[in-house]
This record gives C-alpha cells, structure tokens and sequence, in this order.
C-alpha cells in the first residue's frame, strides 16, 4: 500500500514509516500518530416491508445506494449521533428510545484518498412520516425499497451489504 505521507509532519525528515495505515512513526524524532478506526452510526428505516435508502450525492460511492447516518462527534453518544444525522440529512426529530440496536460492522470509507477505517454501528427505527431529502449535498434523493427486491450490488459500502444481507434478506435478526 502506497503511504500517504512522504515527510514527517513535526520534524520534516523523509525517515517514517506507515505501516498498513495504522501507526505513523518518525525514527527522527520520535512523532508517532495512530490512524485509529472512526465511529459511525447507520439507521435503517422500517416502514412495513420497506427499508429507506439514501442515494449517496458524494464520493466515496457516489450514486449508490447508503443508509442515513454518519460520524460520531467527540463527546456524542452513538443514538445521539443517529438522531442529529438524521435530522441533518432528512429534517426529521427522532428519539434515542426509538431506536433499535442491530449490529456493528467495519467499514472502509476513502475520502480524497486517505483510507478511513469506520466500525458501523446499526439501528433499526420504524418511521411512518413522510421524509424528505434535507442535506442535498450530500444526498441525491431517498428510496423506499420492500426488502424482496432489495439488490446489493446497488449498495455502496460492505458494512451496508453485509448487514441488509445478513439481517434482512437471510433474516437472522
Ligand atoms: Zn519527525
């Protein structure tokens, strides 16, 4: 794997290495810098036999389909994350309470070339209101899919693939 950084970042020297993207260290000086995992949140929408998709607007992934949520703040609690992502994304309140812990998965995420490591963590919610899409700059438009005509080829990231495969179409939820 290419590394993503030729020069030390406090001492400039060429003298680093990276190894797998996980630990940055400088033999010169000493620096040393962990690329650990982010945490995100992703919620899947419940309405009867239909889950809601978001149709990501940026990279990575552009044009596939995603599930609303997003990064975990500093200082935020993972239900509290879903509950300000969706607002952020749809306008829509929703509560912690409503929410339903599925699973976490890990997830790459590759943005303007540095490979984020993510570990998803998965609720489910049942949402009976009309949404629409709010943060458009990320978000192309939302679809209401029943889960038998569900294809995951058309999902972007694995942690999504992997948990609507695994928790709704195998049904081992
Ligand atoms: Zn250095």
């Amino acid at each position: 794997m290419q590394s993503i950084f030729t020069y030390c970042p406090h001492c400039g020297s060429k003298d680093i290495e990276f190894p797998n993207l996980v630990r940055f260290l400088c033999h010169q000086c000493g620096f040393t810098y962990y690329h650990n995992i982010a945490a995100a949140v992703a919620v899947i929408f419940r309405k009867k036999d239909q889950i809601l998709f978001t149709v990501r607007n940026i990279d990575p992934d552009k044009g596939k389909l995603d599930l609303p949520g997003g990064f975990i703040d500093p200082d935020e609690n993972a239900e509290s994350a879903v509950c300000r992502e969706v607002n952020e994304e749809l306008g829509i309140h929703i509560e912690p309470q409503q929410l339903r812990y599925i699973t976490t998965h890990p997830n790459n995420y590759l943005y303007k070339d540095i490979p984020y490591r993510t570990m998803d963590i998965f609720y489910e919610c049942d949402l009976d209101i009309p949404v629409s899409v709010r943060a458009q700059d990320e978000i192309k438009s939302l679809q209401w899919i029943p889960i038998s005509e569900i294809d995951l080829n058309k999902i972007g990231f694995i942690s999504v693939k992997t948990v609507i495969e695994k928790y709704y179409l195998n049904n081992e939820i």
